[in-house]
């Protein structure tokens, strides 16, 4: 009988990647609504001493798969090596990353071991009287929100973005189980070459990751806008990020964008300048810590949201807070 959840555990040049640690503590909520385990399924070449950090954000189990063969994300081998966790274990549940390793393994694994997925899930939940997932995901282009189930086939399995789901406080005092299993790899299951492997250089901070965001609407004006914000992230030592309008203008790039077609994010401080807060922008950032939001419409709902609104024109007021930031700086 299926039973427990699992979670990949995604692993870049063996650090860990946040998404894994927020689906541990997503899948603590639905095991417990369960009455069941989460399991964490950690994959590489020497990835074991992991494993105690995994149990400290929730998991129950770790199971580990070390070979050299997994040391890169290569995607026949992981498959492989899932599937193997799977037919075995037989889990009630199954959750991945919807990053780019996330969604090349979880479609795979899908058709392999012949279950649904439901990819970009932004809300997961059991339903109480039948105990199956409710896995629900923007559809039709964001206009409406779908809950689907997968009643027949197990694991039920989805995809969650980075950044949707929130980690847990690290329990040093969680004990769980590690075990260690091991797959029958043969030359074949390597059918790529991996021959360079080529960094982006970036600056830029993704930014779920930033503790401070200033943020663009299209009340920056135009590209040329850009320059008061930059100056303010600067003394704060912030990211900057957009709303759609500005990515769609094309005065920044998508990587920036937040909200239901852009990322989550969650950071302690989040400014939205010359941002209207339409619903689809707020979907995205609503659970910052404190928003501050600077708009010449006083009727602008992202005062709705804000936690401190000040009503004005940004290029007033960013170069004046700016100035402001420094000289307390000093
Ligand atoms: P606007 O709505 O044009 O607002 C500009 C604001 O700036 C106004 O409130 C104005 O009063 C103010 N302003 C103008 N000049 C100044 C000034 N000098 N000083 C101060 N304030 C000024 N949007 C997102 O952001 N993220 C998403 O992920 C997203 N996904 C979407 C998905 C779907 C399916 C759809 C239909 C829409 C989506 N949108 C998304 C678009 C969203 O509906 C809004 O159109 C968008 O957020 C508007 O961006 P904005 O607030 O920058 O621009």
């Amino acid at each position: 009988m299926s039973k427990d959840v699992y979670v990949f555990i995604e692993q870049r040049d063996n650090q860990l990647q946040k998404v894994g640690i927020e689906l541990l503590g997503k899948a603590r909520e639905l095991a417990d609504d369960l009455g069941q385990q989460v399991v964490a399924m950690l994959l590489g070449d020497n990835v074991k001493q992991h494993a105690e950090l995994l149990i400290h954000h929730g998991a129950d189990k770790v199971i580990v798969i070390e070979d050299p063969m997994l040391k890169e994300y290569v995607t026949e081998p992981y498959a492989k090596a899932v599937a193997h966790i799977i037919k075995k274990y037989d889990p009630e549940i199954a959750l991945y990353g919807a990053s780019s390793i996330g969604r090349d393994l979880a479609p795979r694994l899908a058709a392999r071991i012949h279950t649904g997925l439901t990819a970009d899930c932004t809300g997961l939940e059991i339903d109480e009287e039948s105990k199956n997932l409710l896995m629900t995901r923007p559809a039709f282009g964001g206009n409406l929100m779908a809950t689907i189930l997968c009643e027949d086939f197990r694991p039920q399995m989805a995809t969650v973005r980075p950044g949707v789901m929130q980690a847990l406080q690290t329990d040093t005092s969680r004990k769980g189980e590690v075990i260690e299993e091991k797959v029958d790899f043969e030359p074949k299951d390597m059918n790529v070459k991996i021959v360079d492997i080529v960094k982006s250089e970036s600056k830029k901070k993704d930014i779920t990751e930033a503790a401070i965001l200033v943020s663009a609407g299209r009340g920056i004006g135009g590209p040329e806008g850009f320059q008061n914000l930059q100056d303010l992230a600067k003394v704060l030592e912030a990211e900057i990020s957009s709303s759609r309008a500005v990515v769609d203008a094309g005065w920044t790039t998508k990587d920036r964008q937040v909200g239901q077609t852009g990322k989550t994010v969650r950071p302690e401080v989040y400014f939205a300048l010359g941002i209207s807060g339409a619903i689809q922008h707020v979907a995205g950032m609503e659970d910052s810590d404190l928003i501050i939001a600077i708009n010449k419409n006083e009727g602008a709902p992202i005062f709705d949201v804000a936690d401190l609104g000040i009503v004005g024109d940004i290029n007033a007021v960013v170069p004046k807070l700016t100035e402001a930031l420094k000289r307390e700086k000093k």
